[in-house]
């Protein structure tokens, strides 16, 4: 299946998984390959660093696409509560996104000798979804954080989102979520995703 967005870029979609929540109520968890900026959803997630203070990846595609209202949120957020740690979550408006908010969570660089630094990937999930829950936001959207600059290996990565993103609507069973996406940029991720998705929804 294609989605086409605004911009007339089209989306793989390949994969789309409805989980039933009670009677009508479903869950649509989704696995896309392209742009997060592009997403017409009610928060995305940027894969950001602890001084918020822009980069390049997926940081600096949401900051040239979304404009300056969002980086002169994360300078409040800065000023008040200095850097952010790894795992922490912040939310900012979407500027001139489609998206309504974006969610700024700090992913752990990537260390081979670090496994409790590794493991709070899994917060940067917790903590996203718990923010987006306490904005009553229905739909979420996902990059592979940590799997660019900051060097996590893609499937170790794919196995703590799927996992923590699991672990959180099961312990969660009200949640008002509607629709989950994990968008990936490369092919690469994007296929680990399709490979992993079964065992954990
Ligand atoms: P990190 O520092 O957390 O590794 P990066 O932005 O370097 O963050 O990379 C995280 C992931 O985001 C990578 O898999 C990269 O390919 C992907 N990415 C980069 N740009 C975009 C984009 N515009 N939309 C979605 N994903 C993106």
């Amino acid at each position: 299946m294609t989605i086409n967005t605004k911009r007339g870029r089209q989306f793989d979609s390949s994969m789309q998984f409805f989980i039933s929540k009670g009677w009508i109520e479903v869950l649509r968890i989704e696995l896309l390959k392209g742009d997060i900026t592009d997403l017409d959803i009610d928060v995305i997630v940027n894969a950001a660093n602890s001084k918020l203070a822009g980069g390049g990846g997926v940081d600096g595609a949401i900051h040239r696409a979304g404009g300056p209202a969002i980086m002169a949120e994360c300078d409040t957020i800065r000023s008040e509560r200095g850097y952010l740690a790894t795992g922490d979550a912040v939310i900012t408006t979407g500027g001139l996104l489609k998206a309504r908010y974006v969610i700024h969570t700090v992913g752990p660089i990537y260390s081979e000798r670090n496994h409790s630094e590794n493991l709070k990937l899994t917060d940067c999930y917790t903590n996203s979804l718990k923010l987006a829950q306490s904005y009553g936001l229905e739909s979420i959207a996902f990059p592979n954080i940590s799997t660019g600059a900051y060097g996590f290996p893609p499937e170790d990565a794919a196995i703590l989102t799927l996992e923590s993103v699991s672990d959180f609507l099961n312990s969660n069973p009200n949640h008002k979520f509607e629709r989950i996406l994990f968008i990936s940029f490369d092919s690469k991720n994007h296929s680990i995703y399709q490979d992993l998705i079964k065992k954990y929804f």
